[in-house]
């Protein structure tokens, strides 16, 4: 069912396949980019990867040996709440302390307005022209290349909680790479 789009219960994979005349399935976006960079991308050269994208959530797709690991009906794989902080930040799924509310662009963002609320000579007000509503996924880490003491501590505690993360993927998977997408992931070691 798609509230947006009007659709219930409508056979999309079998509208496109008619259509395409090509097999055709469907799986969340996540899934599809780990499977395609697996496929023919960054994780071509593995038979084992996890990729995950830094974005308003943070989004995942696993797969290994091959194939892609969706879950019983689809619905696992999520490793965006697992939790790294017990009775930590809440998060959008309505626990507390999950991967996601600590390292998708949108905790950054949070974490970047609150370290210039109690630092109002940091740089990091310059960059969003004092406006704290402007500051976005890049902020903190342009102020931390300009070298800003408040941006690089953000930055710094940022990178511990995706490494965080990321380390409970390697203990759990053990695949050959970790595959980092999304507006975030572009950015330059501070
Ligand atoms: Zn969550």
């Amino acid at each position: 069912m798609s509230g947006n789009l009007g659709w219930v219960n409508k056979p999309l994979a079998q509208d496109l396949s008619e259509r395409l005349g090509i097999p055709v399935t469907l799986t969340n976006d996540a899934n599809a980019a780990a499977y395609g960079e697996y496929a023919c991308g960054a994780g071509s050269d593995y038979k084992s990867v996890v990729l995950i994208t830094l974005g308003t959530g943070v989004g995942s797709g696993i797969v290994l040996n091959g194939k892609l690991f969706e879950g019983n009906e689809g619905a696992g794989a999520e490793l965006g709440h697992e939790v790294i902080r017990m009775d930590g930040e809440k998060c959008a799924c309505g626990r507390r302390g999950c991967f996601e509310a600590y390292a998708s662009a949108t905790a950054l963002i949070k974490q970047t307005m609150r370290a210039m609320e109690k630092d109002r000579q940091s740089m990091l007000w310059q960059l969003c022209g004092g406006d704290i509503n402007k500051v976005n996924g890049k902020t903190a880490f342009d102020g931390a290349q300009s070298g800003d003491r408040t941006a690089k501590r953000v930055v710094s505690n940022y990178l511990r909680y995706l490494s965080e993360g990321l380390a409970n993927i390697a203990n759990t998977f053990r695949p050959e790479a970790i595959l980092i997408g999304g507006g975030s992931a572009r950015r330059e070691r501070a």
